[in-house]
Formats: structure tokens, C-alpha cells, sequence
């Protein structure tokens, strides 16, 4: 099986040093906040084989017309946001009510990473509360994720891959 695995979320909140950790496992300091990029690989989630094709967005700053095409595309999401950023963390709420009008549906494979988990508790401004509030809300999963230091890196893509299959 291939999944499509569309990582969404603000600028600066650690999209590609997710996907680059993931993938490459080391930690990126400096990434072209601009660039997109696609990725492929195989792995093994629960004794099963599968193909990822990982697509780290970029120029969030315009919603609209580029942003949908990678709706368009993805089997699952990661929505990213970082937990010292307040406008980070509407910015998925914004995304979750895009994808779901370009799906069509009320409700779809998606995994809300609170990034950035590394930084210390006082830079901390969404709190864990406000996390959960939302994963009732929409019936799905968080996880406290650091590209820095890896924490729930491999978990967040593994437990979306679980999400798709569910579905
Ligand atoms: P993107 O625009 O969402 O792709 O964000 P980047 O991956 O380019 O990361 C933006 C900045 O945040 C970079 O300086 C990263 O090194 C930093 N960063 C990303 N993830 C983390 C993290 O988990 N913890 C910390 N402390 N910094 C991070
Ligand atoms: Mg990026």
C-alpha cells in the first residue's frame, strides 16, 4: 500500500524539520522556509509494508488555490502547529475546516502535532487543555512532538499511517 501523507501547518513551525527528522534522522536548524518537498519511502507500521510519499508544504501565507491542490492529494495529515505560537495553532484550525470542505467530508485522517515540545514550560502558551479541547472536537489524535529532539517523530507518522487504515 502508498499512503500520501500531507504535512500542514504555519510558517516556522517545524514542518520540514518534522519530515527531515523523520526521514533522515538528524535536526535541521536552517531549512528554506519557502521550499516544498516531497518525499518517498518505504517503512513497516504494525508488521505491514507500505509506501509513504510525504509532502512537507510550504507558502502557507496565501490559503487558496496551491494550498488546496495538496488537499487534494493527501490520504492523511499531519497539522503542525508550535506550542509558543498562538497564531500557529489557529492556523490548523483554519486548515482542518479547509480540508474538510475540499473532502468533502466531516471527518478524515489527521494528527494534530504540538511541536516544538522541547522549549522550555514558560514559552509554553498552548496548553495541553486547549489540545485536547480540540482533539474531541474533531475526533482525532495529538502528540507532544520535538523535531529537535526527535520526541513522537516516528509515533506521529506511524499513528497517522494507523489513522488511514482505519479509515
Ligand atoms: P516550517 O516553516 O514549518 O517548515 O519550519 P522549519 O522546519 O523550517 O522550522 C522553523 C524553525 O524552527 C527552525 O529554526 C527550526 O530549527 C526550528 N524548529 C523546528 N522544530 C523544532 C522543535 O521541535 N523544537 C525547537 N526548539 N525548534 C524547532
Ligand atoms: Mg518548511
Amino acid at each position: 500500500m502508498e499512503y500520501k501523507i500531507v504535512v500542514l501547518g504555519g510558517g516556522g513551525v517545524g514542518k520540514s524539520a518534522l519530515c527531515i527528522q523523520y526521514i533522515m534522522k538528524k535536526f535541521i536548524e536552517e531549512y528554506e522556509p519557502t521550499q516544498a518537498d516531497q518525499y518517498r519511502m518505504q517503512t513497516t507500521v504494525d508488521g505491514e509494508s507500505c509506501y509513504l510519499e510525504i509532502l512537507d508544504t510550504a507558502g502557507q501565507e496565501d490559503f487558496g488555490a496551491i494550498q488546496d491542490q495538496y488537499v487534494e492529494k493527501g490520504d492523511g495529515f499531519l497539522l503542525v502547529f508550535a506550542v509558543d505560537s498562538e497564531p500557529s495553532f489557529k492556523d490548523i484550525q483554519q486548515l482542518h475546516d479547509r480540508i474538510m470542505t475540499v473532502k468533502e467530508q466531516s471527518h478524515f485522517p489527521i494528527l494534530i502535532c504540538a511541536n516544538k515540545d522541547d522549549l522550555d514550560t514558560s514559552q509554553h502558551i498552548i496548553s495541553k487543555q486547549q489540545v485536547a479541547d480540540l482533539c474531541s472536537k474533531w475526533n482525532c489524535q495529538s502528540k507532544e512532538t520535538s523535531a529537535k529532539t526527535r520526541q513522537n517523530v516516528d509515533e506521529s507518522f506511524q499513528e497517522i499511517v494507523r489513522e488511514i487504515r482505519r479509515q
